[in-house]
């Protein structure tokens, strides 16, 4: 029989298998606290269960942990980037960001990715498996205990493309805000998309209060298609009408990631055409100079450029900032480690 992934269950599932099995009430709650509050990692360290019980739970369930095979710690600025291992041998990465505010953690939810952005190393090896909600939380569990601090904000901007692998995200969610359980507000929860827009509606309905981040990158179709292939399903303007529809059933205000490329998308030209189609949208503009990847040929813009753009859409009515830059001694940014394992491997 194979055994059941205890960690992706929420609360009121586990009660109901339990009650079906026949435990008494109050198993449910201690164990799912075991798992969500206490972050232990096997039922050995439940001390309030008996060996008995951890023996049976143990052939029934089991429990999703991550094992590190890479921890590199920035000398720049503490930013710790983890590489996991997962029982089928595949590869995440995740990063920990410590600010002054608290410590934020950057999480993978697929293994590989499908969507083909021009830019980015996730993509260059295509896509193998959706991660668990469990293999998604776990990330959070594991910064935390080898941390020894609690996490207090969560970035879906990892490997993968979270709406891409909706059901298990919107669990991860759930398990990840539940107040029986780790209880982080959603309203410290960043989610960030390439734009599937169809999901940007179904997301909306939920009504939840993280915030969406569009990786948007371009101020016209012809960029977005060339460095985007998802644009070429759903182009700006129908991303940008999911993006006012979600803003109005959410209430949340819109963050868009623009990564700044050499001569690609950062004229002044291009920073005008931004401001207008952002105009009247409750959003804030992220810029990032592109992160110079091994098999693109891009290049980040240089400073000048990248204050230039910044200030143009500043003046004109859209609030735009320019990403502080952490762990650049470590290849911090989304893809790169397991890139590299994986060509170790070869
Ligand atoms: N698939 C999701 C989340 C993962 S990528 C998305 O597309 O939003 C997280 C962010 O990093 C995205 O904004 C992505 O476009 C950006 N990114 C990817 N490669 C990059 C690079 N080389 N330099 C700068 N940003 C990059």
């Amino acid at each position: 029989m194979e055994k059941i992934d205890i960690k992706s269950m929420t609360l009121p599932e586990l009660q109901a298998d339990f009650a079906a099995r026949g435990y008494e009430k109050f198993r449910a709650k201690q164990i799912y606290q075991w798992l969500h509050v206490k972050n232990v990692n096997s039922f050995n360290e439940m001390t309030n269960i008996s060996a008995n019980l951890k023996q049976e739970l143990s052939n029934i369930f089991y429990i999703t942990s991550l094992n590190i095979v890479k921890r590199l710690v920035s000398k720049l600025d503490n930013t710790v980037k983890y590489l996991y291992e997962l029982p089928d041998g595949s590869h995440v990465e995740s990063v920990l960001m410590q600010y002054k505010h608290g410590n934020s953690v950057c999480i993978s939810t697929q293994v590989g990715c499908k969507m083909g952005c021009s830019f980015c190393a996730s993509t260059i090896a295509g896509f193998v498996r959706n991660l668990t909600p469990s293999e998604i939380l776990e990330q959070v569990y594991a910064a935390g205990r080898d941390s020894g601090e609690r996490v207090s904000n969560v970035v879906l901007m990892g490997i993968g493309e979270p709406l891409d692998n909706y059901d298990n995200v919107l669990r991860f969610l759930r398990l990840l805000s539940d107040e029986q359980g780790f209880c982080l507000s959603l309203r410290h929860v960043s989610l960030s998309t390439c734009g599937i827009v169809d999901k940007i509606y179904d997301l909306a309905e939920k009504k939840l209060q993280l915030t969406l981040s569009i990786s948007l990158h371009a101020p016209n179709d012809e960029i977005r298609s060339k460095t985007m292939p998802v644009n070429r399903r759903w182009n700006i303007d129908e991303l940008l009408d999911a993006c006012r529809y979600y803003e109005q059933k959410t209430g949340r205000r819109i963050s868009f990631e623009y990564a700044l490329i050499a001569g690609v998308n950062d004229s002044l030209k291009d920073a005008q055409e931004l401001a207008g189609r952002l105009k009247g949208t409750l959003c804030h503009v992220n810029l990032i100079p592109v992160n110079a990847v091994a098999e693109t040929s891009y290049r980040a813009s240089n400073r000048q450029k990248v204050f230039a753009f910044q200030k143009y859409l500043n003046d004109h009515g859209i609030t735009a900032t320019v990403r502080r830059t952490l762990g650049a001694d470590i290849n911090a940014a989304c893809g790169q480690l397991r890139r590299e394992e994986l060509q170790q491997e070869k």
